[in-house]
């Protein structure tokens, strides 16, 4: 594996293989990695000729009270795993080789999907996404992949990051694969580390909260206030204040009040600790014909 600290450099590996008639699957990454990264990285390997992952702690989608500082980093580690996997690149840029003196240019996707639920200007707000868009649409000017893979941990990202790629015609097969879980329910994430044993136990209340709500959608429950209020329950059980719990359609994220078949994403974000931690399952609703059909 050729880790590669440059665009310049960048440009240069990559320059040979896009005479052949090679597949190019990228991951983009912030590091600190776990098997939800890895999960994307053996896909891309399984289906590109190369694999290109970056690793990059994106200033731009920090807030001014959030933890750009703290994040975890470990590239060492990083770049052992990810050659375990078979990655053929690892693009670690520099934050002035990705901002360099200057820069004013930003990717901005529309608020109906960047102004809800992370994006809601009382919470991260847009200019969260805009500084992910923004990265992403460099990264895949950079990379040039013919597929680009992503985690359904993020799924307002995901939504944002499609909708970017089919405006901007970015010629890329964007594609997002399902969250990674540690056995006992918890969502695989690099803030995980910030946990003590007691608050990791009580961040358990999430997934558990959300595995309940999948379950009452599979039983017939079509209304999402219902499904809402027992997820919100749910946490405040474990001493959970959520940020927020919402139920929305899984496309264009607009609000959903009664399941009808189409996939809705019932999301949560919560501080626990020190770590702000966000889970989410996709539920459809049964037609209560199947149910009593059996
Ligand atoms: P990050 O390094 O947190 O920016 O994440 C990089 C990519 O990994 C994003 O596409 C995330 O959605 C994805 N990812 C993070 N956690 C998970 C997980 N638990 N399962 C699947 N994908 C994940």
């Amino acid at each position: 594996m050729k880790v590669v600290r440059s665009t310049a450099e960048l440009r240069e590996a990559l320059a040979g293989i896009r005479r052949l008639d090679a597949t190019i699957g990228f991951v983009p990454t912030m590091g600190y990695f776990h098997d939800g990264h890895l999960s994307l990285m053996r896909q891309a390997r399984e289906d590109c000729d190369l694999v290109v992952v970056s690793l990059f702690v994106n200033p731009s989608q920090f807030g001014p009270t959030e933890d750009l500082d703290a994040y975890p980093r470990d590239e060492d580690r990083d770049a052992e795993l990810a050659a375990l996997e078979g990655v053929d690149i690892l693009f670690t840029p520099s934050t002035d080789d990705m901002y360099p003196q200057g820069f004013a240019t930003h990717v901005e996707v529309d608020g109906a999907l960047t102004g809800v639920l992370d994006g809601d200007p009382e919470r991260r707000g847009p200019s969260h996404f805009r500084g992910v868009t923004t990265i992403v649409a460099k990264l895949f000017n950079c990379v040039q992949p013919d597929v680009a893979y992503f985690g359904r941990k993020d799924a307002q990202q995901a939504v944002v990051i499609e909708r970017m790629a089919r405006d901007l015609d970015f010629p890329v097969e964007v594609r997002v694969l399902p969250t990674i879980r540690d056995p006992d329910g918890l969502a695989m994430s690099s803030r995980n580390a910030y946990l003590d044993p007691n608050e990791r136990e009580r961040a358990l209340a999430l997934s558990r909260a959300l595995s309940a709500a999948e379950r009452a959608a599979a039983e017939g429950e079509r209304s999402t206030d219902v499904l809402v209020a027992a997820v919100t329950e749910e946490l405040r059980n474990a001493g959970i204040d959520p940020e927020y719990v919402e139920a929305r359609d899984a496309e264009d994220l607009s609000p959903v009040a009664e399941l009808n078949g189409r996939p809705v994403l019932v999301a949560v974000a919560a501080r626990v600790g020190r770590a702000r931690l966000i889970d989410n399952v996709v539920v459809t609703g049964s037609d209560p014909a199947e149910l009593t059909e059996g």
